[in-house]
């Protein structure tokens, strides 16, 4: 299996060989043609497992060259740390070399100015933690009405945090109809829970 066979783009492809990468590990090569079909997916990954390239590069290809004008973000990534959440930003920013689309990162610790400067041009990608995005919602900051595409990473450290409750009310708040993917290490009661409540016939994985 290589690459090539997942239905990347050539521009992608491009990236990730300059990224040094020959082939798919277990998780992209199950999971990346699933996503750009369009399917929810649950998939249960340590980190090593190149779990983060299995949704930013599909995700890549879906937003495509980036066409929001609306002042609103087109797909979420949710995080449980500032940490994962710069990590993440850092993929998009290496495999997305070749694609124009515009990122916001709405994590602690970064002045609410700068992020809300950022968030109102519109952006293709929001990378968020719970809290940070709970409380825009709640000064009224935030519509998250044209966010089709949403990713739920690390959900069982967002369980040991805390942050359910902030997730699902984060879902109700974005259109019914989009694509779901959700990433866990281990799958617990909750989590099952969360993704039988918020995921539509998802493709499970588990390497
Ligand atoms: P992750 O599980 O997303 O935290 O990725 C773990 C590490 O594997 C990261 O340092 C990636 O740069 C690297 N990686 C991801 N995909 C591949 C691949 N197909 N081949 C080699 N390394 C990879």
């Amino acid at each position: 299996m290589t690459f090539a066979d997942l239905g990347l783009s050539d521009e992608l492809l491009k990236a990730v060989s300059e990224s040094g990468y020959t082939e798919p590990t277990p998780i992209q090569a199950s999971a990346i043609p699933s996503v750009l079909m369009m399917r929810d997916i649950v998939a249960v990954a340590q980190t090593g497992t190149g779990k983060t390239a299995a949704f930013v590069l599909p995700m890549i290809d879906i937003l495509g060259e980036g066409r929001s004008r609306a002042r609103m973000p087109r797909s979420l990534i949710l995080e449980p740390t500032r940490e994962l959440a710069a990590q993440v930003a850092e993929n998009f920013e290496k495999y997305g070399k070749y694609h124009k689309l515009s990122m916001a990162l709405l994590i602690g610790g970064v002045s609410m100015g700068d992020q809300q400067k950022a968030l109102e041009k519109g952006v293709d990608v929001l990378i968020a933690t719970p809290g940070r995005l709970m409380d825009l919602f709640g000064r009224g900051k935030i519509l998250l009405t044209g966010c089709n595409l949403l990713v739920i990473d690390e959900a069982d450290r967002m369980l040991d945090m805390g942050f359910i409750p902030d997730i699902e009310e984060i879902c109700t708040k974005l259109p019914k109809q989009r694509q779901t993917l959700l990433f866990s290490a281990t799958m617990p009661p909750p989590i099952k829970k969360l993704a039988d409540k918020f995921l539509s016939n998802p493709k499970t994985i588990e390497v």
